[in-house]
């Protein structure tokens, strides 16, 4: 999505080879009208595949799962998250290795919002080495829901989690994929 790209080149920083803030308006502030934009494109991306609802994960990927909610006009879930593993009864839950914390942490969702005759689309802001998908596609099977596939704003493809769900079959669009963040610089696969 070339309006992404363009402002990811503007507004982005590169902190390191691995990791690009984009916090004027993804991970911290957010442009709603923009988002917005990612919604409907993400939307436009899984036309006719009948999904019924949504997952994501809080905090960063809420926003644009609203919006790709609000366009498919399906709800929208968010897994939470959790430090100490409480595996209550009610809920699905899987742990994963979260990125930016560098910690392993629970994610879990209530019984009652996911079943097995959902169609899930899972909307996420960045996918990396692909823990969090992990942890929301092993909900989505202890449903026993059909997960439809994955929409991501930024793909970092260069650490592997794309490839490897991928190779699982898994459905994946991204709208900015990245090659590389080497040298402070950010560079698309086209
Ligand atoms: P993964 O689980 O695929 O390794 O990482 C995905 C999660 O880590 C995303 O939900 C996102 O919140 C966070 N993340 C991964 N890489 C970056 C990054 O370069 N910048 C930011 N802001 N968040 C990231």
């Amino acid at each position: 999505m070339q309006k992404l790209k363009e402002k990811i080149l503007n507004e982005g920083e590169v902190l390191s080879d691995k990791v690009l803030k984009v916090d004027s308006f993804l991970n911290h502030q957010v442009d709603p009208a923009f988002t917005m934009e990612l919604g409907r494109e993400l939307a436009g991306r899984f036309t006719g595949t009948g999904i019924t609802k949504i997952l994501t994960v809080e905090a960063s990927g809420i926003a644009v799962a609203l919006t790709t909610g609000l366009a498919l006009g399906v709800p929208v879930v968010f897994a939470k998250k959790n430090k100490a593993a409480t595996q209550a009864p009610h809920s699905y839950s899987s742990n994963i290795f979260s990125f930016t914390k560098q910690e392993a942490v629970d994610i879990y969702v209530n019984k009652k919002f996911i079943s097995r005759e959902d169609r899930v689309l899972i909307v996420d802001d960045f996918l990396a080495q692909g823990e969090a998908l992990r942890g929301m596609v092993n909900i989505i099977n202890q449903a026993g829901a059909t997960l439809v596939g994955v929409g991501i704003v930024i793909e970092k493809v260069f650490q592997g989690g794309g490839q490897a769900l991928r190779e699982k079959g898994i459905r994946i669009e991204s709208l900015a994929p990245i090659a590389s963040l080497a040298g402070g610089r950010v560079r698309f696969i086209d």
